[in-house]
């Protein structure tokens, strides 16, 4: 490690008296005051750290409080009854207030690896264990952007900037500690966490903080993927993720992490754009109201494009629409999950919103109602609304079925019996027996109601 910069980098801090900044008590969580007094009042230092003090500065409201000590976990145990240590890769305490878990973590050092007494351990440049302890000044260092790098101290609740930090909030700039190269080689997810920091703050991201994407992002295939799975909810369920997936894109490193979405958008099918954008909006949206918003719902949406492609092309060759659909479920899915270990119970609940989608355009009067009382129906419809771009007769489709689900249920039953629905709320007349398909999709259709089994 005696070529990084870092080694020399953080001397003296700049102290920023209370006065001077705008972080107010009044917006840390009193499970966080509470850790942060009682570390103090027992001799160690304490202070708030990370990502609740860069949003406390920048006006923001964090949802979590982490904090570093000099404690070390053991010692910060026995200090709180309602504390766990965690972790193996980075040892650290949890100290559980009801629902919320305040983050306690020891000064981390830049000891070489096998130093004494601690425990890092390096595999190819990647920091795959770090429990060596260290100074305040060491724990700055080792962070990964500068803005993550301030400290707000509870003893005279000043923050104190190590690295330039301050700086780089006021010039809404992510600019890496250290090496960019040697950074990401430790940590490849620094890359995920650049974009999606900077799309969140509304940040660009330092020139030099982005230059190795494109030589260092396929790093990215070895990060473990259930940390990709982590990193990529925090990217796109937080309320701000169609801006991350756009800075993912621009950034040149989508196709390390999602793969099949990338290809299928680079067929350049604007209808696919479409769908991609409007369901994250949908998902930003519900989250900023508090609505729930599921995982499943969201890779569905991702990776529909590469899905619908191959098995299309299955169908082409003569491969039977059902299994064609399964079959490529499989293969897009088996393929994600390389890189983004996305759960069974998910994994399960998008195939069968894409399998239902063939079964909107059966519009016989069992299968209307078969297909609304399906437990995913309901997703199934949204997704089938975010389909509209493809085609006028796919925009009918959707509005044919948000009128049928606005019926009383005997009207649709008589209309589907027989006679033409009552007229939509655009009055145009929409008749069951001739439903609005797009006839060269026929061969999507199962036949002999294959689907239904
Ligand atoms: P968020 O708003 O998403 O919580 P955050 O910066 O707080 O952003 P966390 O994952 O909560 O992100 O991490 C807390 C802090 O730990 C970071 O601010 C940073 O100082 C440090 N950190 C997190 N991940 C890394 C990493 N991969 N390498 C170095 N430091 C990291
Ligand atoms: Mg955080």
């Amino acid at each position: 490690m005696n070529s990084d910069p870092r080694n020399d980098a953080a001397t003296a801090p700049r102290i920023i008296p209370r006065e001077q900044h705008s972080i107010s008590r009044k917006n840390i969580s009193k499970a966080a005051l509470r850790v942060l007094y009682r570390l103090h009042e027992s001799g160690y230092s304490a202070f708030l750290v990370g990502g609740a003090v860069r949003d406390l500065l920048l006006g923001g409201h964090p949802k979590d409080f982490d904090v570093a000590t000099n404690a070390t976990p053991d010692e910060v145990k026995k200090l709180f009854r309602n504390c766990r240590l965690i972790g193996r890769r980075f040892r650290l305490a949890h100290v559980v207030f009801g629902p919320e878990i305040i983050e306690v973590a020891t000064f981390r050092g830049l000891g070489e690896e096998g130093a004494e007494g601690g425990d890092r351990h390096i595999v190819d440049g990647r920091i795959v264990r770090d429990n060596i302890w260290g100074s305040i000044e060491e724990d700055a260092v080792r962070r990964d952007f500068r803005v993550n790098a301030l400290y707000y101290d509870i003893a005279d609740f000043s923050v104190r900037d190590y690295v330039g930090g301050m700086q780089d909030l006021a010039d809404r700039s992510m600019r890496l500690i250290g090496d960019p190269e040697l950074r990401y080689r430790e940590d490849p997810v620094r890359m995920l966490r650049a974009a999606r920091l900077a799309a969140k703050l509304n940040f660009r991201i330092d020139p030099a903080a982005a230059a190795p994407f494109e030589n260092l992002g396929y790093l990215l295939a070895e990060a473990p993927s259930a940390r990709l799975y982590d990193e990529s909810l925090k990217m796109f369920l937080s309320g701000h993720g169609l801006k991350s997936f756009r800075m993912l894109e621009a950034c040149g490193l989508l196709k390390f992490l999602f793969p099949a979405t990338a290809r299928a958008l680079q067929r350049g099918d604007q209808a696919l754009r479409s769908l991609v954008e409007q369901g994250l909006a949908n998902t930003d949206a519900r989250v900023k109201e508090d609505k729930s918003v599921t995982p499943a719902f969201l890779f569905a949406v991702l990776l529909w494009g590469e899905v619908r492609d191959q098995a299309l092309g299955w169908i082409a060759r003569g491969i039977e629409p059902t299994e064609a659909w399964q079959r490529a479920a499989v293969r897009v899915v088996g393929e994600q999950c390389q890189r983004v270990a996305i759960p069974r119970r998910f994994t399960l609940t998008m195939e069968e919103i894409w399998a239902l989608q063939p079964r909107f355009e059966q519009v016989q009067r069992k299968r209307v109602f078969r297909l609304m009382a399906h437990p995913r129906f309901r997703a199934a419809f949204d997704f089938l609304l975010l389909r509209a771009p493809e085609s006028a007769a796919m925009a009918q489709l959707g509005a044919w079925w948000q009128h049928a689900q606005a019926l009383p249920q005997e009207m649709l039953a008589t209309a589907l019996g027989g006679g033409p629905l009552p007229p939509s709320p655009d009055d145009k007349p929409l008749t069951p027996e001739r439903p609005p398909v797009r006839r060269r999709r026929r061969v999507r259709r199962p036949k002999g109601g294959k689907a239904e089994s």
